[in-house]
This record gives C-alpha cells, sequence and structure tokens, in this order.
C-alpha cells in the first residue's frame, strides 16, 4: 500500500509572517487528518522557523530547491542540501518545471540535486512533465521517459524507493487546466512502467506518483481514484490554508 501523499508549494508567495500564520491555520484544521502524509513547501526565508512551529505535528516540511554542490564552500546565493536538513525541513522540491523554464534547470543538475538529498537523507519530490507543444505533437511520453531517466541517472535501487516522482504537465500549472483523471492515470502508468523497467517491478509498485496541475477542492477526488495517483503536489490552492485542507481531507 502508498501511503497518499499531499504537498503545497508556496512558490514565491509568502513573508515570514504569512507563511507562519498559514502553517498554523493548517496544523489546527489537518490535527486528525492520517490517511496521507502533508507537506508544505514554504520560501527559504521561512523555512527554520515554519519547521519549529510544526514540529511534532503532522505536517512535513519541504525546501521548494537546493543548491547542486554537496560540499560547502564559495557557491554564493547557493543554499545546500544539508543547511536544509540542519533546519528541520524532510524533503526538497527539485526540478520544478518553472526551474526548468526560467531558471535553467536541466536533467543534468535535477539528478545531481537528488543525489544531494539522498546523501543527506532527504526525500526528493522530483518533478517531471511535459509543456503543451510537446504533448500536441504526440511526444509527450518520450519528454517524460528522458526527464525520468536523465533525473534519476545512477541512482541505485535503495536511493530509488526514497524519492518521490510529481507529474506536472506544464500545460496545467497555475492555468486552471487540469489533466482530466484518465489523461493523468495514463501518464502515470507510463510512468511507472518506465520506473518498472529502469529498476524493476518491486521499486516501481513503491514509489509514489503526485499530479500537479490546476488541484483544487473540487477535483482532486476524481484525480485520487485513480489507481497510479498517489497524491498531490499543489500550487495555487495550496496558499489557503481552508482550500489545502480541503484537499488534504479529499475522503
Ligand atoms: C505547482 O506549482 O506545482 C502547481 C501544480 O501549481 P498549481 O496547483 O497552481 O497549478
Amino acid at each position: 500500500m502508498r501511503k497518499p501523499i499531499i504537498a503545497g508549494n508556496w512558490k514565491m508567495y509568502k513573508l515570514l509572517g504569512e507563511s507562519i500564520e498559514t502553517a498554523l491555520a493548517l496544523k489546527s484544521l489537518v490535527a486528525n487528518t492520517n490517511h496521507c502524509e502533508i507537506i508544505i513547501a514554504p520560501v527559504f526565508t521561512a523555512l527554520k522557523t515554519v519547521c519549529d512551529r510544526l514540529e511534532g505535528s503532522n505536517i512535513k516540511v519541504a525546501a521548494q530547491n537546493c543548491s547542486t554542490e554537496q560540499k560547502h564552500g564559495a557557491h554564493t546565493g547557493e543554499v545546500s542540501a544539508e543547511m536544509i536538513k540542519d533546519v528541520g525541513a524532510s524533503h526538497i522540491i527539485i526540478g520544478h518545471s518553472e526551474r526548468r523554464q526560467f531558471y535553467g534547470e536541466t536533467n543534468e543538475s535535477v539528478n545531481l540535486k537528488t543525489k544531494a538529498c539522498l546523501l543527506f537523507d532527504l526525500t526528493a519530490i522530483v518533478c517531471i512533465g511535459e509543456m503543451l507543444a510537446e504533448r500536441e505533437a504526440g511526444n509527450a511520453e518520450n519528454v517524460v521517459k528522458s526527464q525520468l531517466i536523465g533525473a534519476l541517472e545512477g541512482l541505485t535501487v535503495t536511493d530509488m524507493k526514497r524519492i518521490i516522482i510529481a507529474y506536472e504537465p506544464v500545460w496545467a500549472i497555475g492555468t486552471g487546466k487540469t489533466a482530466t483523471p484518465e489523461q493523468a492515470q495514463e501518464m502515470h502508468a507510463f510512468i511507472r512502467q518506465t520506473l518498472s523497467e529502469m529498476n524493476g517491478k518491486e521499486v516501481s509498485e513503491t514509489i509514489r506518483i503526485l499530479y500537479g496541475g490546476s488541484v483544487k477542492p473540487d477535483n482532486i477526488e476524481s484525480l485520487m481514484k485513480q489507481t497510479d495517483i498517489d497524491g498531490a503536489l499543489v500550487g495555487g490552492a495550496s496558499l489557503e490554508a481552508e482550500s489545502f485542507s480541503k484537499i488534504v481531507n479529499y475522503k
């Protein structure tokens, strides 16, 4: 049984005070939830405070990015996986499409960042997903497969069991245009099949694959009914504690 995960990506939206306020409101709204793992990803400047305020709760905290560098040194502006671990976070979102599109993230950097997470015993939430033009050209599966192979290159079977995949079709992120549950299921099944070819069936059956792209309280239930959808990575609808708690408590 794969325990579902509902993760919220707060992107670059909240100041420190707003992050604390939303985190504490969410904490009380989901205090009795245990059917899924709950993760929120605040900005770096709020990471430690949010981790401290949520200590002992059922909400885990993720960073939204980390450095490709594993060793500390002269890397101005970078934050290492170890530093993220040091302030109490347990997960890192790696390779989000906004980083791939606007900040030069590549399959190679995603791979290095994933390895940095593993080295410091953090869980990488590795994001993959095709652009609209790639889907329209019939290339969605090829793109997703090469992102997957690139991101996970060199990982052992044990490593693979410690990561999470988030399938986020770029055309569905922040657009209000969700993939239908059938479209999402089809790609999730393809991802699981690819993982099975890469590392065997047992691993592929263990890995959780989240869907991301305009997930809202009114579409989460139908997405979660799909066999290969193990949770959601939520952007916009995670910014308000009330709407995110409705997604968390989808059943
Ligand atoms: C995201 O940022 O990962 C995301 C899925 O955003 P949204 O839910 O707003 O589409």
